[in-house]
């Protein structure tokens, strides 16, 4: 099947009732929330690119960029995984099944689906980086053919904060060769410990020059996995990281999120490493 990038025509300003159809746990400060259109019933509704995100609202407290995490070939409503960081998500977290909230977009870039038809693909996730590059790994198991290797690098703090712990069986058995590491060992695990960067400076590479990483995580792990990852021969063209600043309008007005010449609202989250490079090195950015 060929990839088609969906229409991205949608009206900014426009915030959709939400109800919360399903809330999964995935550990401490982290839940992943299924939302359905009040409005809808239609699957159209739902169409999204693997990277861009949502501003989520809970009324009379505020909006937040939250990124798509579920699968965007499943018409089954809207998925995003969020961590309680400040007033919106604490407040997003105390809300249940069946509450609703408001949903603006889908917004910014998606993943470079097209340029990666073809290559060895590196797929490099840290903490909660791996829900923006969730529904890029459906994408890849789904059509798995159009792509040589294919490797998922996912690191946290410790086991416990690995997202998605059930699904990494069904990844490695449609093919892609999943790698966990963990910051610190708790007991049971028997697994790597370390920084992503050591897994990717070990990755067998076959055919260097045909391979792409796109990588989300924190910022400074980005910046060394973009180093790494050009240590190993891979050119900065061939790199894309998500990037994340304080959102506002998700609409390219506002000026909250601009980082160098790039608004990350429209011209990102998704960007090209080289674009990034100048900037991601400056302190305090
Ligand atoms: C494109 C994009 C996609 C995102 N996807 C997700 C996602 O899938 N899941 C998720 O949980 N979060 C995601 N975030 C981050 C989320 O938008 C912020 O954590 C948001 O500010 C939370 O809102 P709040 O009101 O709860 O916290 P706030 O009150 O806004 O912030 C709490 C604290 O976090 C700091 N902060 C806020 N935003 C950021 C940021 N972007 N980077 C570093 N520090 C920040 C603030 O300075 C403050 O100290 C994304 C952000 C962007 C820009």
């Amino acid at each position: 099947m060929t990839w088609i990038p969906p229409a991205l025509a949608v009206n900014p300003w426009l915030t959709h009732t939400a109800r919360i159809a399903d809330i999964v746990s995935e550990c401490d400060g982290i839940a992943t929330y299924r939302l359905c259109l009040d409005t809808s019933d239609n699957a159209s509704a739902y169409v999204f690119e693997p990277g861009q995100f949502n501003m989520l609202y809970v009324p009379g407290v505020g909006e937040s960029a939250i990124s798509m995490s579920g699968d965007a070939h499943e018409p089954d409503g809207w998925i995003h995984t969020v961590r309680v960081a400040g007033n919106v998500t604490r407040s997003l977290a105390q809300l249940e099944c069946g509450q609703t909230l408001g949903v603006r977009g889908p917004f910014g870039t998606g993943w470079p689906i097209p340029q990666l038809v073809g290559k060895n693909v590196v797929v490099v996730a840290g903490g909660l980086g791996l829900a923006p590059l969730r529904p890029l790994v459906y994408h890849l198991v789904r059509h798995r053919s159009q792509f040589q290797n294919v490797s998922l690098i996912v690191g946290a703090r410790t086991a416990a904060g690995l997202l998605y712990p059930t699904e990494y069986a069904n990844w490695t058995q449609a093919g892609i060769d999943v790698q966990l590491t963990v910051d610190r060992a708790t007991a049971g695990w028997n697994g790597n410990i370390g920084v992503v960067t050591a897994l990717l400076d070990r990755l067998k590479l076959n055919q260097i020059e045909r391979a792409s990483v796109v990588t989300c995580g924190p910022e400074v792990m980005m910046k060394y996995v973009g180093m790494s990852a050009m240590q190993r021969g891979i050119p900065a063209e061939q790199i894309w990281v998500s990037m994340e600043r304080n959102m506002q309008c998700a609409a390219g007005l506002c000026g909250h999120c601009q980082l160098g010449p790039a608004f990350i609202c429209k011209d990102g989250p998704v960007l090209r490493y080289d674009r990034l490079q100048p900037y991601l090195f400056v302190e305090s950015l």
